[in-house]
């Protein structure tokens, strides 16, 4: 088994899902007390938000990549980010190590792809929702990404700012995200990409008439495949 370098606390409420999910789908596919081989860094997120705010990537950057270099020193056969957002400063951390980051947006869109899926709507943090660097690599595969109004990127990112990363679950953000998803489709979205790692914590299947692609499960899924791979 490989063991898995998790960079965690973006926010911590996701990090505490990606552990479980990881352990449980080891648990699932080898049975007996197996559990998953895997080290956590789990950083200051206000230290993160901060940088993100201020736009200053490079600081971001630089931050998570000191912390991906700790874990490969630790003995991390791999990295994997536990956000969507800080993607956007990917490239850079992987060109300062030597050890492979699984990519969220990658694992998604191969996700995407088995289910026959054109036009995905997505949902995320206002970087994800309107920046290129999420939905160009999805759009790589052949699928297009459609985001909410000017107005619901707002919303649907101090939701997640002010609420979900805070441990918040509030029943009326819960029927505006709902909301938010049935314009979506309303305009042609055949799927949803739950493109930040708490927004399943708030939405799940249940929530809408399209499938639901859920970062978090989809990636935490895939460190599994990678870390039992021959
Ligand atoms: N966890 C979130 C994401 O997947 C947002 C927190 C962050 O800004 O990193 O994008």
């Amino acid at each position: 088994m490989k063991t898995i370098g998790l960079i965690g606390g973006m926010s911590w409420e996701s990090s505490l899902e990606y552990y479980r999910l990881i352990n449980e789908e080891v648990k699932s596919r080898l049975g007996g007390l197996h559990s998953a081989k895997c080290i956590m860094y789990s950083v200051d997120f206000q230290e993160i938000e901060h940088y993100q705010s201020m736009g200053d990537w490079e600081s971001a950057g630089k931050a998570l990549c000191r912390v991906a270099r700790i874990l490969e020193k630790a003995d991390a056969d791999f990295i994997v980010i536990c956000t969507n957002t800080m993607h956007k400063v990917v490239n850079y951390i992987q060109e300062n190590i030597n050890i492979p980051i699984l990519h969220i947006a990658d694992a998604t869109a191969s996700r995407i792809l088995e289910s026959k899926i054109n036009k995905i709507g997505l949902l995320g943090t206002r970087y994800t929702m309107e920046q290129d660097f999420y939905k160009s690599r999805i759009e790589a595969n052949g699928i297009r990404v459609i985001v909410p109004s000017k107005e619901d990127i707002k919303r649907v990112n101090s939701v997640i700012y002010e609420e979900l990363c805070l441990g918040k679950i509030e029943e009326s953000s819960k029927e505006y995200y709902k909301e938010v998803i049935r314009s979506l489709v309303a305009e042609g979205a055949e799927g949803i990409i739950l493109g930040c790692t708490e927004i399943g914590l708030l939405v799940s299947e249940d929530d809408s008439e399209v499938p639901i692609f859920d970062t978090a499960k989809i990636h935490a899924f895939e460190a599994v495949n990678w870390s039992l791979r021959k």
